[in-house]
């Protein structure tokens, strides 16, 4: 695949960017080179969804890159990027909470997380439900995890070419991340961080007041495989 494109696209996505929104490059299945040219115009933030690609990215792209976790998170995997990564994105359980802590001490970090909220109208995304989140908020766990700063929250819509359901989800979502920023979780650190929006609802997400979003295929161009 050629990237010639990537600059262009990649500009042109960032004029789009209100201020205080965060474009995170979504890179997976991208070869280092893709990522070069993106680098090469300033760009520093990208993201990944398996963390063997991560690793091996990491190691072979310069350290001034700064590596989101995207993607699903298996607990036996989180020694591996508990060096180095700056964002996970998808954290689903308090299982998973407690590795991240333990590994982030273990590194003499902190490391930030993105609480996975379930928006979509589908089974097979990952992600607390509203009302697990509530439970969580009203109880004292996040108070043990002191390598941990919960920086917010993120939420994948349906794919669907319903605009008005993605819309409602985001709603959902943006209007969870307000509650919880009032309460304990914002008190236990940062909660500033709304992830939500991929390349075919960015703008749906832009204007629902995300600013954080994931932008892979409208950068990089389409996948030869996908990976979830
Ligand atoms: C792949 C992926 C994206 C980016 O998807 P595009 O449609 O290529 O923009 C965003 N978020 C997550 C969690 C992903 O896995």
């Amino acid at each position: 695949m050629s990237y010639e494109n990537v600059t262009a696209n990649l500009e042109s996505i960032q004029r789009q960017l209100p201020d205080g929104v965060t474009l995170v490059a979504v890179s997976k299945t991208h070869p280092p080179e893709a990522i070069k040219k993106a680098h090469e115009t300033g760009h520093r933030i990208f993201g990944e969804n398996k963390v063997q690609e991560l690793v091996d990215k990491f190691e072979a792209l310069p350290k001034d890159i700064e590596w989101h976790l995207i993607g699903h998170l298996q607990t036996n995997k989180v020694k591996y990027i508990a060096p180095f990564v700056t964002l996970i994105h998808a954290v689903d359980s308090v299982k998973l909470l407690k590795e991240i802590n333990k590994r982030a001490k273990n590194e003499g970090r902190i490391i930030d997380v993105l609480l996975q909220v379930h928006i979509a109208d589908e089974s097979s995304k990952f992600g607390f439900d509203a009302d697990e989140l509530s439970n969580l908020v009203s109880g004292t766990v996040f108070e043990s995890f002191e390598n941990i700063c919960i920086r917010g929250l993120m939420g994948m819509a349906t794919f669907t070419d319903n605009q008005e359901q993605i819309r409602a989800e985001f709603k959902l979502l943006k209007s969870l991340f307000d509650t919880f920023s009032n309460g304990k979780l914002g008190a236990n650190g940062k909660f500033d961080i709304l992830s939500m929006g991929m390349s075919s609802d960015y703008e749906i997400a832009l204007e629902e007041r995300s600013n954080m979003i994931r932008v892979g295929s409208s950068i990089f161009g389409a996948r030869s495989y996908d990976v979830d």
